[in-house]
């Protein structure tokens, strides 16, 4: 065996302990070694290493069948923090959170405007005030930092990002040289599939996470993995054509899914239709300022029957129905999950989609799909990029 090999059935010995002792502590080093197959000497250098470290803590001792009672191992989530930074099209959050991905302490900041190297000058100056104000950073595991758009995960590079404008920024490099702390960059949609997989209320191999918000996005995930595909651009669900001489997408196609259903493409709507005279209460609900035509007030009128908030909401149920089906019946997944803005609050939504799967989605591949909401709340980005960093550095595994 070389001794490189050497040290990497080490550390894969020392995750398998760790996370036994996360999922099943508190636990004995004696049940450690059953549960894993390793030996009782592998087991003990692996728990002294993660004693020292203030991973792992002993506690009491357990229920013995005759001699001595042995000592039981449990995982310390609050020993250790990271940091989790959650960029979206509109806002940018922060946050200290633990090795369980619970927020300890957040901020967030609008990006009103904000584009290109603008956004990095303001991630940089809002990490800058965020971080000065931590007194000990020899706690802190790492920077975990979410984003949309295309992003290579393995370069922390951010390809591309239209609503941003953002093109090959190397945020990871970026990130690791200003603070000196390792730094994971994911997609967000991919980071939120992992962290319902994890945190959430789908503990299943074969996910699909689904926003439907400012833009449509998807985080897909195939026997536990990510699916990311060559640059990280997998899952861009959101520019899936559904015609093909319709509108111009910013992407360069023309006819994309974004343009007909996200709430972009809805607020539009909501003005064409307000603008040629047709009635609607959320004209008098914004009092005639159309910057206050946010989700919320789609949702309430929906909620007071108004004609046209349903007759939108009926048609973005189909499009979406009809392109939800078509990753049903390419991927088959155990459960689809539905998240964003215009999905939450509005069961009527999830209704429709869910109906319009059972009339047309593969019998078999459909039969037993869990097919629900997003369980995370509005965490869900930062438990996301919590996710993607603990997932590496401690190989949280999934499947456990
Ligand atoms: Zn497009």
């Amino acid at each position: 065996m070389k001794k490189g090999d050497h040290k990497l059935i080490q550390a894969l010995n020392r995750s398998k302990v760790l996370n036994k002792i996360r999922t099943e502590g508190p636990i004995s080093r004696i049940d450690l070694a059953k549960k894993n197959k390793l030996s009782p000497s592998t087991v003990a250098s692996a728990v002294q290493e993660l004693i020292k470290e203030g991973y792992v803590s002993e506690i009491g001792t357990g229920s013995s069948s005759g001699g001595r009672k042995p000592i039981l191992l449990k995982f310390n989530p609050d020993n250790h923090y990271l940091f989790a930074v959650a960029i979206t099209n509109s806002v940018m959050m922060l946050a200290r959170m633990n090795l369980e991905a619970r927020v300890l302490q957040k901020e967030t900041h609008p990006l009103t405007g904000l584009q290109g190297e603008a956004v990095v000058e303001r991630l940089q100056s809002l990490m800058d005030d965020f971080m000065t104000g931590q007194e000990d950073l020899e706690r802190c595991v790492g920077i975990s930092i979410t984003v949309p758009g295309i992003v290579s995960d393995s370069q922390g590079m951010v390809h591309y990002n239209t609503k941003l404008r953002m093109t090959d920024v190397p945020m990871k490099r970026m990130v690791e040289e200003r603070y000196g702390l390792r730094t994971w960059v994911e997609n967000d949609m991919n980071s939120v599939v992992l962290a319902e997989r994890r945190f959430g209320d789908y503990a299943f191999a074969n996910l699909i996470y689904i926003s439907i918000g400012d833009g449509l996005g998807s985080g897909i995930l195939i026997n536990d993995h990510l699916l990311r595909g060559k640059h990280g651009g997998a899952g861009e669900f959101g520019h899936t054509s559904i015609n093909r001489s319709g509108i111009r997408c910013e992407c360069g196609n023309v006819g994309c899914l974004d343009s007909y259903i996200s709430w972009i493409a809805v607020y539009s709507r909501i003005i064409t239709a307000i603008a040629t005279g047709r009635p609607t209460l959320i004209q008098e609900m914004s009092g005639g300022d159309y910057s206050q035509i946010v989700p919320s007030v789609f949702k309430e009128a929906l909620r007071r029957g108004d004609k046209l908030a349903r007759d939108l909401n009926e048609e973005v149920a189909e499009l979406l129905g009809a392109a939800i089906v078509n990753l049903v019946n390419m991927f088959n997944p155990e459960a689809l999950i539905l998240g964003g803005d215009m999905a939450h609050g509005n069961p009527e939504l999830l209704e429709m989609v869910r109906s319009y799967i059972d009339r047309h989605a593969l019998p078999i591949l459909k039969e037993d799909m869990v097919f629900g909401l997003a369980s995370l709340g509005e965490d869900e980005k930062l438990m996301g990029a919590a996710s993607v960093l603990l997932q590496d550095l401690l190989g949280f595994s999934l499947t456990e």
